[in-house]
Formats: C-alpha cells, structure tokens, sequence
C-alpha cells in the first residue's frame, strides 16, 4: 500500500486497493517484485544491469494478477480514467523488451501496472472430435503440454523457453516451436482469439477451421505484442500423442548443398518434425566438425506416416551428392539436450563487456544462402578492433523457405559502454538483412530492440499502424512504446 501511494497519491491508492480487492484481483507492490517484472529477458537488459547504469528503483508501481476477463475490462476501463500503462505480461521471457516497462526517463511518469496473466492457467475445452483446444493465455508451455499429453494430445509447440513462457505470450509474439516444421509455428495453430481491446470492451473471433470472412482479426491480435489488447484465451488445434519418433543425422559438405538437400524434402511435401543444419563455423565450434557441416532430422506422428517419412528421406538423401548418413545419434544427442543451450547464456552474460544475443530471420530459398553470407560479413565489419563471433544454424523449414538462427557473442573494445556496442551490432545486422529483403525476425518478435527495422519495414503501413493505434488505444495505456507505437 505505501510504495502504491506514491504511485498514484493516497486516496488515489486506496480507491485502487478497494476497487481492486472487491474485483478479487491479487496486486503485489514490493519493490522486489516491482524490479522483477520491470524487464523481461532483453539481453541489452541484463547488460545494462550488469555494468549497474540501470536506476536503483522499478519503472512500475503495481503488479495485478486477474482470474477471469471481466476483471481485466474492469482494469482497463479504470486505467482509461486514470490515465494508467498496463503491461500484458505472461512469463516475461521477452529477449527483445517486449514486455519490459518503458523507462521513467524517456515520457513523464504514468502510474504503470504489469497485468500478470499466469492465474489465468486452464485448459477451458477439448473438443477430441474437432481435435481443437481453448486453453487460457497465462497456462506456461510445458504444463499444457503435459495437460494435453495426459489426455492424448500434444499442442506440437516446443520453444527452447517452453519452461518459462506462457500460452499467450506466444499468441502475442508469433512464437516458434522446435518441432514447426511438422505443427506450424502458433500462428498457423490459432483457430480463434479472446481477449479484451485497450478500453475495456470483451471481444471473440469467430471458431471455424476456415472462412471467408476478412479481415483476419486473429492476425491483427496474434504478434501485436501487447499493444492492440489482451489475449485471454484462444482456441488451438491439438494433435494425438505422436505413436513413434525417429531420429537422422547427416554429414554434408557444405551449407548451400545442405540447404538444397533439405529444400527438395520440403517440395517433395515431406514434413520432418525438425531439419536443423549448423553452419560450417557452428559444425566446427560446438560440435568439433573439422569440415562440412552438421545436418539432423527428427519424424516425429503415427507409425506409418514415420516410416514412409523415414524411408523418403533416407532415399532422396543417398541421391544427393556430398551427404554422408551418420545414422539416428546425432539426432538423439540433440534430442536429449534440446532445452539446455538456451540457458547458458547467463554464464557468458555474466563477464564485464561481453555481449551475447541471438538473431532468427527468414527469407525464401532462392535468398538463404546469400543472406546468411550477407549477415555475416556485416558481423566481421562492425567487429573491426574488438571481437565478435557469429554461429549460425537453419531450423524451421517450409515449402518457400526457412529461418536462419545467428547466435552473436562479442567483447566490447572499450572499457565502457557495452550497451553502445551491443546497439552498432545490432543496427548493422539488422540493415544486413533488409538490404537482403528478409524478414528481421521469425519468432522472436519486435519489441523494442528492432523498433527503426520495424518501422522501415513496413513502409507506408507503419502510419496505418500507428493510426489504428490511436483509434483503438487512444490514451496509449497498452504497452505503450513497444512496436514504436
Ligand atoms: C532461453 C530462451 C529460449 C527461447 N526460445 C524461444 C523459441 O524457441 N521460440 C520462440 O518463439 N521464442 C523463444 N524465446 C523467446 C520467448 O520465450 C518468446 O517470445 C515467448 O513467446 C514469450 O512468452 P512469455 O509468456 O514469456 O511472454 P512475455 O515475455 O511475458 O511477453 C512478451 C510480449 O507479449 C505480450 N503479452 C504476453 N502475454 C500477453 C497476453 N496474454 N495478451 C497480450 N499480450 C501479451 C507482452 O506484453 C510482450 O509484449 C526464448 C526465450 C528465452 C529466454
């Protein structure tokens, strides 16, 4: 009560506490969890902590965890009155700022709350006929998967964050999986969205495996990063249980030959449930390949589908000239310890000066092998004078093209300013990859380390954007700043 009255003033601060308390809203206001939900996992975040330049106080006053929808119209609608920002927020797992709290320094200082979505956590409906779920945005991604496998089903997402990210965070991001080369990454899962506008109003897209009805509004809301609303829950497809899994790993001689080798499985309509190709410099430092690279397949469904998925491959693979089958263990290893990499970036994020992120992009076939050579030359021209290197592997394919996963990791030259090398090479991987035309991010989303690249990709439409903004959200309480909106 007393860090929120000077928040929001005292009488200001009991209203809140009694309307909230009779809404049976949960709101903590410690300053330890007020600094927590600040950020998100931004690396420029976790440097900028690190080298202690960040403010010794949190940029948000509250945080509210609401159980059902009407509550979280309630808060919107009061936060239009009070001219409050709500940050929509699931797990927090963000690394571009996404779901970080705008710094107090750069507008003048609103009341600004997190909206924490994980007691909204169920499995609403399984329609087994349909094969469809209506599951609830704060449900992390490893408990409704494991819900969903209690019953048969899997929702075929697997992100390497899945322990710590939510449902509709994912919705809000256009989040990847491991395996969406088979299921789609979340936006081709998503069949219908709730959730509520930035002033209050409750709205639903309509259930169909299809229609005709435009425009898309489960497009408009899923990526919008918690500027246009928030997503309460949405209705998914679900697939039963896979009856086998079977594992492929391949030594090829160079990244294009692996890249084309892969592109004539996909345009045969062959769907492995991950294809994953580490660059010769990747090949070389993680997995001690002295030439080639590195190429692992999983098939993951019902027993046929598996063995004819299995046999196609193999068959197509011995045609292709410069490809070596290792048989099922590199894919195994790979399998086993598929979640643990991600998690080590804190070690290396952990030492003065050093920088450490990763940079997913996508572009059509035609275009990958250029755009990952395009992207690393960027990298070893911004590195003039300190030391940056740059791994790469592919690893969600589809019928036109695939992503290209870059994991930097650099020394800044000079005693001071981490963040202001971190920015330079990001600004020019980013201009790397428009100059290439490829999409700035496959899964990772926007947030606010890729707001100029976002604005100049979207040309003319970043105007429509922002005035749609406006006309939904006009007081800007919703994750303001975010998407430079
Ligand atoms: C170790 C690690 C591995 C990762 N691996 C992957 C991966 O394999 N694939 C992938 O796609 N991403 C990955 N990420 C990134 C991150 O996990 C995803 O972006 C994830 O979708 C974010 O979910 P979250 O619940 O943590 O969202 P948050 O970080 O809490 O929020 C992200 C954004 O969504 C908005 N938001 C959250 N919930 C809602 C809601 N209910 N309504 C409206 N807006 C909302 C927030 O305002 C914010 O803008 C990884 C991150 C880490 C740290």
């Amino acid at each position: 009560m007393k860090e929120l009255e000077t928040a929001f003033g005292k009488s200001l601060a009991e209203n809140f506490s009694s309307e909230i308390q009779s809404s049976g809203f949960e709101v903590v206001d410690d300053l330890y969890a007020r600094r927590v939900y600040s950020k998100d996992l931004w690396p420029r975040n976790l440097i900028l902590d690190r080298e202690a330049s960040l403010p010794n106080d949190a940029n948000i006053d509250a945080v509210v965890r609401p159980v059902e929808v009407g509550q979280i119209s309630k808060l919107l609608k009061l936060a239009n009155e009070m001219n409050w920002v709500v940050i929509p927020y699931g797990a927090g797992s963000s690394v571009c700022g996404s779901a970080s709290a705008p710094s107090r320094s750069s507008a003048p200082k609103r009341p600004t709350l997190v909206l924490d979505l994980k007691k909204m956590d169920r499995i609403e409906a399984l329609d087994e006929v349909s094969m469809v779920a209506k599951v609830q945005a704060g449900i992390l991604g490893q408990v409704l998967e494991e819900n969903l496998n209690a019953r048969g089903f899997t929702m075929g997402h697997f992100p390497s964050s899945i322990y710590c990210s939510s449902f509709g965070g994912y919705l809000a991001t256009r989040a990847a999986g491991q395996l969406s080369t088979h299921y789609g990454k979340i936006e081709d899962m998503v069949l219908s969205v709730e959730g509520v506008l930035p002033t209050g109003e409750i709205f639903a897209t309509p259930l169909a495996p299809r229609l005709a009805v435009g425009p898309d509004w489960n497009h408009v809301f899923v990526g919008s990063e918690g500027t246009l609303g928030v997503l309460t829950s949405a209705w998914v497809k679900v697939h039963r249980s896979p009856q086998d899994r079977k594992f492929l790993g391949f030594h090829v001689a160079s990244t294009p030959d692996a890249l084309d080798g892969v592109r004539k499985w996909l345009q045969a309509g062959l769907r492995p449930a991950a294809v994953r190709i580490y660059d010769e410099e990747e090949s070389k430092l993680l997995h001690g390949y002295k030439s080639g690279v590195k190429l692992i397949v999983v098939v993951e469904g019902d027993f046929p589908y598996v063995d004819f998925t299995m046999r196609e491959l193999d068959k197509m693979a011995s045609q292709l000239s410069g490809w070596e089958n290792l048989g099922a263990d590199p894919a195994e290893e790979w399998w086993a310890k598929r979640y643990d990499i991600s998690y080590r970036q804190q070690q290396i994020l952990s030492h003065r000066r050093m920088i450490l992120d990763t940079f997913e992009v996508s572009t059509t076939w035609s275009k990958l092998p250029q755009l990952h050579l395009a992207v690393k030359a960027a990298a070893k021209k911004v590195s003039e004078g300190g030391l940056l290197v740059l791994l790469a592997h592919f690893s969600h394919f589809y019928h036109s093209g695939g992503n290209i996963y870059f994991t930097l990791c650099g020394r800044n030259p000079d005693e001071e300013g981490t963040e202001v090398f971190y920015d330079q090479v990001w600004n020019a991987l980013l201009e790397a990859c428009q100059e290439q035309g490829a999409a700035i991010s496959h899964h990772h989303g926007i947030g606010r380390l890729k707001v100029a690249a976002f604005v100049r990709s979207h040309g003319v439409l970043y105007e429509a954007l922002r005035k749609f903004k406006n006309e939904l959200d006009p007081r800007r309480i919703l994750n303001p700043e975010n998407l430079g909106l």
